[in-house]
Order: structure tokens, then sequence, then C-alpha cells
């Protein structure tokens, strides 16, 4: 689909703010893996940012941030083990039908970033109530499409995903923040106990 032809669908919109580059304050340009220009063509690629908030005062902290390109996500989720894959996708399954829920958010919300992240997928607790989450959106181009995503998914969620995974996927996914996150190593072990996941 072309441009102009997004403009009128309903189930597009031109990437909004909350998923921007927190660092550069604009759309993110460039596959996280291999480096892809992601703005130009109709490149499909997601979004995962997870952040954290502080009870005490109003600021929120990113904790980590990317985009990866479909080809790279594939390529990601392939170098996990079998029962892991397994174990996501049964987790996903057994708590939400992503299909229908875009038919209903559609329907209710349209295209209303913030109804589409205000609950989590998994508990539907209200974002407010949450302290650490992860948002993810699916992207072509410069536009995000309502699809699976737009979701939000919360910390208790995470862990529960998180603590299922077989030994070599917890390597898996430690190599790739090691590979593709410039931190130094204290941040690093931050970002690994904070159990990112890789949907
Ligand atoms: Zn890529």
């Amino acid at each position: 689909m072309d441009s102009s032809n997004k403009e009128h669908n309903a189930g597009y919109i031109q990437i909004p703010q909350i998923f921007y580059c927190y660092a550069t304050q604009k759309p993110f340009e460039e596959c996280l893996v291999c480096k892809k220009k992601l703005l130009e063509s109709d490149t499909p690629y997601v979004i995962e940012k997870a952040i954290k908030k502080y009870p005490t005062y109003t600021a929120k902290d990113v904790v980590s941030e990317y985009a990866i390109c479909l080809a790279c996500n594939a390529e990601m989720q392939n170098s996990l083990s079998e029962y892991s894959k397994e174990l996501i996708n049964t987790y996903f399954n057994q708590r939400v039908d992503l299909m229908s829920r875009r038919h209903k958010m559609l329907k209710e919300h349209g295209p209303d970033i913030d109804a589409w992240l205000t609950n989590c997928l998994i508990y539907q607790t209200p974002v407010t109530d949450i302290s650490e989450y992860q948002i993810y959106a699916y992207c072509e181009g410069s536009y995000l499409v309502f699809s699976a995503m737009p979701f939000m998914i919360s910390g208790r969620a995470i862990e529960e995903i998180a603590e299922q995974l077989s030994p070599e996927t917890k390597e898996v996914l430690d190599d790739f923040i090691d590979e593709h996150f410039g931190l130094p190593p204290e941040l690093k072990e931050l970002l690994k106990n904070r159990k990112l996941i890789h949907l």
C-alpha cells in the first residue's frame, strides 16, 4: 500500500511520539541489528521499549528501546530454543486472542494510540498502576500499523514469561543485549536483570 492510501486507512497512523526514539525525539531511523534504513520505503519493523516509572515523582525512564526489522527479528526468534518459542506462544495464546483484540480495539477506539496502551495485554492492569512495563508497535516505514500490536505488557507478565525461559534462550537474549546495546557493564547487568523479553 503506498503512503497516500495509508493516510486514509484507519489501520495506519504516522508513528506517534510515544514510539519515537527517546534520545533523538524522532522516529527510529535504522534497524538495531542490520542498520537498514526504516523510514524509507515500506520496510516492516517492530519497536520495543522498556519503561520504568519512579513512584515519587512523575519522571519516566526509558530503560531500553530499539527498532528491529522483521528479517532480523525472525532471525533472532529462530535462535531461541524450540522450548522457549513454544512457551512464549502458549503463554500468549492461552491468555489473549490478538486478532479479536485488534478488531475490538479498532471498533471501539480507532487509531487512539493511548487506548491501545492503557491496560496490560495480559492482566488488564492500568498503566497508571504499573511501575515497569514494555510497549511494542509494528510499523511500516513512517507508519504504525494497528495489528496484533501496539500493546503494553506489564512487568508482572514479563517476569512470568522470563522465569520459564530455557537457560539457552536466556543466554541468547543476554548475548543480544551485549552485542547491540552500547552500554557499560553495570547497565547491561541491570537490563538483563530487568528481564527484557523479546517477542
Ligand atoms: Zn535488520
